[in-house]
Order: structure tokens, then sequence, then C-alpha cells
């Protein structure tokens, strides 16, 4: 039964949408939308009622993808964007400390948000204006900044109270317009179910909620995007930046009981990593004292292992330091009550994200095998026949996804 109504609401997302079509107005340009659903761990749907994307995934692609390390929200949206890890594009955690330039930068911190000098690498919305395609970006980490001296083609400062039902209207309105002016590529952001999943855990019942209500306006969405007469030509994405690991009060580490706060000169990150700066002659010192600390990973700048891709931007300070998944790294002044969180290790699973897609690029009902976030960047530039700028990517790792 279950099977049925699956088939049934597969063909009304992705099937019944070409009877609306006006073959004059239909245009053959690909059309790419990305959705990031922050936070949004890739066994969700298989733990709560996701009918929708249970449909997205009979009618596309669906993958489990691996984020960049470390596994949180700036650093991984960034690398979506450029296709580059974030050791190379810069922004090495949602807060760091430029030691080059003296400068910080932090989520929180909205001018330094705005700043594009803390940018590196090409997102893939310059990539696009450079080569005349048209593009609309809602909250994307980035999007506010003038990166390479140059913003999205739409861009907004970001509302993390915009309703979701609103960025639906605003993407159907873009892709409403004339075609002259019309965006093909679309990408936009929502908060869910990160926040809940922090607060609650992953296990919850409000993240079930949480899960089920986005499942649910992605319903909406496919709705109105079937009205368009440009539907069929619509390639949809939908991803996220990281999964969400269950905390418990029984498993804090506090910092400083280790160390004494004095040795440091920075300290950048948030439960359950950290960028370290020391002071000069002290590194032996408190590396030594954090390499006793059970469940707790530390590694000077530039000696973390290869697959990390992480720690020899001069942002990653002198030290690196991660708890094993599942536990908390607090300092005394700062005990954190969260029930879920995420930043660790990104071979932990439960780090690992969702990758939906669907549309006129992509095979049907094909589960691809496990793949890196930084090959997103060179599957978009194929899908818009764009030439990819340099990065970390690799269209080969992916293009089983795509049609022949
Ligand atoms: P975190 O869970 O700490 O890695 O970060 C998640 C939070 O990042 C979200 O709840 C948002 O508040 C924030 N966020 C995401 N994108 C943006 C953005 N483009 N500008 C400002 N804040 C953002
Ligand atoms: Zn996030
Ligand atoms: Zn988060």
């Amino acid at each position: 039964m279950k099977k049925l109504l699956l088939a049934l609401i597969t063909v009304s997302l992705f099937a019944s949408g070409c009877t609306f079509i006006n073959k004059k107005q239909a245009d053959t340009k690909p059309y790419l939308v990305v959705l990031s659903l922050d936070g949004f761990r890739w066994d969700y749907p298989q733990t709560y009622n996701t009918p929708v994307l249970d449909s997205l995934q009979k009618a596309g692609v669906f993958a489990e993808m691996i984020p960049s390390f470390p596994s949180k929200t700036f650093p991984n949206h960034y690398t979506l964007a450029t296709g580059l890890y974030p050791d190379h594009h810069g922004i090495v955690m949602n807060s760091f400390y430029d030691p080059t330039t003296k400068r910080s930068y932090s989520v929180s911190d909205r001018k330094a948000v705005r700043d594009g000098s803390f940018y590196g690498g090409e997102p893939i919305w310059n990539t696009a204006t450079k080569q005349g395609v048209r593009n609309a970006i809602l909250f994307w980490v980035g999007s506010e900044a003038n990166i390479q001296n140059m913003h999205p083609e739409k861009w907004y400062r970001y509302n993390q109270k915009l309703p979701f039902t609103s960025r639906i209207d605003s993407v159907y309105d873009w892709l409403s317009l004339p075609a002259k002016v019309r965006p093909h590529l679309i990408m936009w952001y929502y908060p869910e179910p990160d926040g809940t999943g922090h607060h609650f855990g992953p296990h919850s019942p409000e993240t079930k909620q949480m899960v089920e209500q986005l499942d649910s306006w992605l319903g909406q969405f496919f709705t109105a995007m079937r009205r368009l007469p440009n539907f069929k030509n619509i390639n949809f994405i939908i991803t996220s930046d990281h999964g969400m690991q269950t905390l418990s009060p029984e498993r804090n580490i506090i910092i400083d009981k280790y160390i004494d706060t004095a040795d440091l000169s920075h300290i950048t990150g948030n439960n359950p990593i950290y960028n370290l700066g020391v002071k000069p002659g002290k590194l032996e010192k408190v590396y030594a004292a954090l390499k006793k600390v059970h469940h707790l990973q530390v590694w000077k700048h530039d000696s973390l292992p290869e697959r990390l891709h992480y720690g020899q931007n001069p942002r990653t300070l002198d030290l690196t330091l991660v708890a094993d998944p599942g536990w908390s790294l607090y300092w005394s002044w700062a005990v954190g009550t969260e029930k879920g969180t995420h930043g660790y290790d990104n071979a932990d699973r439960d780090m690992h994200a969702i990758f939906y897609a669907a549309g006129p690029a992509f095979k049907k009902d094909y589960h691809a095998p496990t793949f890196r976030n930084v090959d997103v960047y060179p599957l978009m530039a194929k899908i818009l026949n764009l030439k990819p700028a340099p990065n970390d990517g690799s269209l080969k790792e992916v293009q089983n996804m795509l049609k022949k």
C-alpha cells in the first residue's frame, strides 16, 4: 500500500506538471534550483515519515553525502558553493581569527559576513554571472558578500525568520519572470531542522515533527513548481550541510580543566570543535596536556590526517581540537545544554548529509554511491553548461547520477 501511495505521489509530483506546459513558453536552457535544509541528517527519511522526499527519490536520485571537515554550517555551505575544502576557501569555521590580517570573522558579525575579502574561491553564482547565466540566491552563505567584487544577481540580507512558505513564493516569483530576466540558477536556504536538532536532539519528538513539517512544506513547494510552464526544464537539488549527533551531559569535556587558558592567545569555534592560538613558547605544554584527554582529538597545525583536508590554512591557528562523536567540548564559563550538535570528524556517519536531485538532467529512481560535497560544484556547473573554476571536486564522482 505504501508503495502504491508513493507511486501516486511520484506521478503527481513529477509528471502531471507536463499538462501545464505551454510549448511556446517552454525554453530549453537548463534550470537548476538548489535548496539546503540546514542539519538535515542523511538518515532522517529512514527514521521519520517523509513521503515527499521518498517520492523525490523515486523520481530522481538520492545519495548520502559526506560533508567537509569541520562539519559546521558556514564551512560546508561555502564548500557546496565553491567545490573547495574549507582550508582552501578560507571559511575554516563558523568563527575564526585570521593571524595575517589580524581580523576576526563570526556568523553573528554581520559586517564580517558581508565582507568579501574573507571568502576565497569562486562561488557558483559568480561562475554563472561571468558566463551569462542569471542567478538569484536567497540566504546561502557568502551570498551577501562582494566576493571577487561581485554579488549574485539577486541577493538578500539574511533574515532567519522568513517563513518557509515566503521563501517558496520568492522562488516561484523568480521562475515566473519573463524569460529574458528569469534566473536559471536559484539557491535557497532554510535553517531547520538544525535549530530543533540542537535544542532537542536528532531522535526527539520535536525533531521528528520538524522533519515531517519540512517534508510537507516541500510538498507545497513542488505543487507551486508544477504550476510553472517551464517545470519540465527545471532540475532540483535538495541537500544539507551536515547531520546531527546526540549529546549527553555525561559526555562533557571541560577544556580548561586540563590547560591554563593564560597560555592561549585565541579560542575560535564552538562545541565540539575549536582552533586554538597558543602564546609563544607554550605550544608543547598545551599540546601535551590535551593529548592526555580521553575522547578528544588534538592536532598541531599542518599535522591533521590528510583525509580531513584541514589544518594548513593559517586561520586554523596552532591547534585543532575535536571531541569524539557524541562528546561535548566546553569551557567552565560556558557549559552548554544543547542535546544535539555537529562539527565532528566527517567519517562519523551521523554527520552525513542528504542529497536528492530530480529533473531532466538526472536519472530516475537511482541510489547513487556516497560522495563528498566538494563534488556538488562541478555537478552544478555541468548541469548549467558552465566551465567550472578550479576546485577540489570531481565530476567523475557524480557523473553516474546524470542521464547519458
Ligand atoms: P551552526 O549550527 O552553528 O553551524 O549554524 C547554523 C546557523 O547558522 C543557523 O541557525 C543560522 O542562524 C545561521 N546561518 C545560516 N546561514 C546564514 C547566513 N547566510 N547568514 C547568517 N547566518 C546564517
Ligand atoms: Zn548547519
Ligand atoms: Zn547547527
